[in-house]
């Protein structure tokens, strides 16, 4: 049987890697609709090849223009068509937009109790605690996509989560791994968008340099598994070939391998529990790579990753505070606003400042979410 998928962010590096897997299994994938930005060219190419029954844009311009170009598709934009294709039938939604913006589509198709593949991150470090309430009580299964977190659900599949007694995310460190503190005054938008072993959207390049990225996913584990913070390390590991790993209280360590490619972790989320070819795949060769290196965490080096174990063990709103505060920094960065190192010194000013709401409900959250913002746009003038 055909699983029938409606993708969020089909335009961006999660989605089209997307559109690698359901191209490579026709027989089992069918793309029954997707949501795209401003890229109306690939957004034309994608339902050329696809042929699906909606899709929604992220401007009302465009979605005119599509629906003279293709009379029989329904075509949605902005924010609320965002939410109404997230809840279109079909048996799979596969969050990949970028940022909070993801939150509401999320919400309203858990409440149909739909299976969730989230690769949108953000979502779950703005209101983990709201996605994971609603999905007990709607019985949607939630699958990561995010390779440490697909690593990470791999090496518990089949365990008691009781008997596993840490998580250990990898990190490869990023763009800038291997530059001081003094060497990251003046880097270039350039500079940081070169990701060493990963390509991947502007965002999340940026994220994984100034280590926000590896900090964003620390809370996601928190939130998918339920461990304490105290309970979740993070080691650099520069190959990332190591995905990341759980201790069992026996001593045990699980560990999910593989080279880097995130067609795995995003096929594996459509698949399971069963596990499809990649013909096409490397395979990983580890007497070809020889070594593998780790090394400690540096919470003073990498201040942001310090930041974001604060704000999880602060829970509450200061989650979507420095999620919020870290999207508006960044857009910031990449429009040459700001230097490099102002992205963490901005988010700490912003958890700095507010006032802590504890179990915030989705109306708090929202109004957080703008607030800081704003708030870190203020801080320039
Ligand atoms: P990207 O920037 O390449 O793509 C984002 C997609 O979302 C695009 O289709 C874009 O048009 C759309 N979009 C952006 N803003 C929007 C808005 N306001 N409204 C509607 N649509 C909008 O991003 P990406 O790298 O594919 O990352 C997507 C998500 O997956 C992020 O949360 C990221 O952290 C996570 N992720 C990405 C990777 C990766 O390898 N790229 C790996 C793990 C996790
Ligand atoms: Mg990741």
């Amino acid at each position: 049987m055909t699983k029938k998928i409606i993708l969020l962010g089909a335009t961006g590096s999660i989605g089209l890697q997307t559109a690698d897997i359901v191209r490579e299994h026709p027989e089992a994938f069918q793309l029954t609709g997707f949501s795209a930005g401003r890229n109306i060219g690939k957004t034309v190419e994608l339902i050329n090849e696809f042929q699906p029954e909606i899709v929604c844009v992220q401007q009302e311009p465009d979605a005119l223009a599509l629906s003279r170009q293709f009379p029989r598709l329904t075509v949605l934009h902005g924010e609320k068509g965002l939410i109404e294709i997230a809840t279109y039938e079909a048996d799979v939604l596969l969050n990949s937009v970028i940022g909070s913006v993801g939150l509401q589509p999320t919400l309203e198709a858990i409440k149909l109790g739909r299976t969730i593949a989230i690769a949108n991150k953000e979502t779950l470090v703005t209101a983990g605690h709201l996605v994971m309430e609603h999905a007990r009580t709607y019985g949607a299964v939630i699958l990561p996509v995010d390779s440490e977190h697909s690593a990470l659900y791999q090496a518990l599949n089949g365990e008691k989560r009781e008997q596993a007694s840490k998580l250990i995310l990898t990190a490869s460190g990023g763009s800038f791994r291997d530059r001081t503190r003094k060497e990251l005054e003046g880097v270039t938008v350039q500079e940081a968008l070169a990701h060493p072993n990963w390509s991947m959207g502007a965002k999340i390049t940026i994220d994984s340099a100034t280590m926000v990225n590896k900090g964003l996913e620390v809370i996601e584990a928190h939130v998918l598994f339920d461990f304490d913070y105290d309970d979740i390390e993070v080691l650099l590991h520069r190959e990332s070939i190591i995905h990341s790993m759980v201790e069992f209280q026996d001593t045990s360590v699980m560990a999910q391998l593989g080279t880097p490619d995130m067609r795995v972790p995003i096929q594996y989320a459509l698949t399971y529990p069963d596990r499809f070819p990649r013909a096409e795949a490397k395979r990983l060769n580890l007497a070809e790579i020889g070594k593998l290196h780790f090394q400690p965490m540096d919470f003073v080096r990498f201040r942001a990753l310090q930041l974001a174990f604060d704000a999880g063990r602060a829970a509450g709103t200061m989650t979507t505070v420095l999620n919020a505060a870290n999207e508006q920094a960044v857009a910031m960065f990449l429009d040459g606003q700001i230097s490099f190192l102002q992205i963490e010194e901005l988010i700490e000013r912003a958890m700095h400042e507010h006032a802590l709401i504890h179990q915030p409900d989705l109306e708090t959250i929202l109004h957080t979410d703008a607030e800081t913002r704003k708030s870190v746009k203020d801080m320039l003038k």
